[in-house]
């Protein structure tokens, strides 16, 4: 109930604009690295020295005019080119209703290219996030257009809580493929509801690219997943270069240095930006315990 009503939270416009309006606080801070691009740059270059490479995101939803999806697309190159300048070691990841998805999938096409094209000149990764269902078949379908017009700097996200996850894995055992449980409220027609469920269908996705696929990033914050993971490379012989651990930017900090530490390719998700609201709500509907990160945020002023 409480995932619910978070997820519920995270899709009020009105709130987000507020959250905006009313400041970086409420515990944000803790889990965004971040308003601008220099306070972002800076987190990096942290995370790098403890060993830990980073995939940025340019926060932001709620994009129904041309205009900002535009303007969202000119930020995310902005950070392309940082990337560069700082030289840090980081790519990219972004989502497809930021960039005009809801509004015209054409004209979002154009945009994701021009960031993929400006990415790829200097050799960098990008991430497609994937979102509700509703976007999963054209996300997909901007990953086929921009591999078959050539890129190969591209790549997406696998949610295990979908009955047809495992088909997509097999599917794209070419590409560099992230895998999770999956973050936003569906249909029990198309996804798994149950969480042992989800995390049944998450080990068959995570063995299935690891033992046929290329590059996999294994996110979560689950020890007993990443424990699984572990051991199966460790049984079949699996390189570490064919694979990395990823978690989300302020969670598990002990645990994703301890991971870089062990020797494992570990890649932090660094989301910055002023659109933190939604992102943050989300993260509450997964694990209400985040709201510690609230409290404390709130009575450590
Ligand atoms: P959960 O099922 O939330 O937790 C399992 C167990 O792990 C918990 O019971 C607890 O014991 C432990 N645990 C979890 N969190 C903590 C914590 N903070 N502290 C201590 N113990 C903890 N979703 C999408 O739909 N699309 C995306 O593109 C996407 N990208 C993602 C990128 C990254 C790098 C990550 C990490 C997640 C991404 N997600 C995405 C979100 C993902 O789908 C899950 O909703 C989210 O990661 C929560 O699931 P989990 O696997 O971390 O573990």
């Amino acid at each position: 109930m409480l995932r619910n009503f978070f997820i519920g939270l995270s899709e009020n416009q009105l709130l987000n604009q507020a959250a905006q309006k009313y400041g970086f606080q409420l515990g944000a801070q803790q889990v965004v690295a971040g308003t601008n691009i220099e306070e972002m740059i800076t987190s990096v270059k942290e995370l790098n020295l403890a060993g830990i490479s980073c995939t940025i995101d340019n926060l932001g939803e709620f994009v129904y005019e041309k205009s900002e999806a535009i303007e969202a697309k000119e930020q995310i190159l902005a950070v392309v080119d940082a990337i560069q300048e700082h030289q840090v070691d980081a790519h990219i990841s972004i989502k497809p209703s930021q960039l005009g998805l809801d509004i015209d999938y054409a004209f979002c096409e154009q945009q994701v290219e021009e960031i993929v094209k400006r990415a790829n000149k200097v050799g960098m990764f990008v991430n497609f996030d994937m979102e509700n269902h509703s976007r999963l078949e054209p996300t997909f379908r901007l990953l086929d257009e921009l591999k078959a017009k050539g890129y190969e700097n591209v790549g997406t996200v696998i949610q295990a809580y979908f009955h047809r996850a495992l088909g997509d894995t097999k599917k794209y055992n070419d590409t560099r493929i992230r895998l999770v449980k999956g973050a936003y409220k569906e249909s029990p027609d198309v996804a798994y509801i149950d969480k042992q469920d989800i995390d049944e269908n998450y080990i068959k996705i995570i063995e299935e690219h690891l033992l046929h696929g290329a590059f996999t990033s294994i996110a979560t914050h689950d020890h007993n997943i990443i424990n699984h993971v572990k051991q199966f490379v460790k049984e079949h012989d699996i390189s570490r270069d064919q694979f990395e651990f990823q978690m989300l930017y302020g969670f598990r900090h002990e645990l994703q240095l301890q991971l870089a530490k062990e020797g494992y390719n570990f890649c932090t998700y660094v989301p910055f930006g002023e659109d933190w609201y939604g992102y943050f709500m989300r993260r509450l509907a997964e694990r209400p315990q985040n709201m510690n990160l609230m409290v404390k945020q709130v009575f450590n002023k």
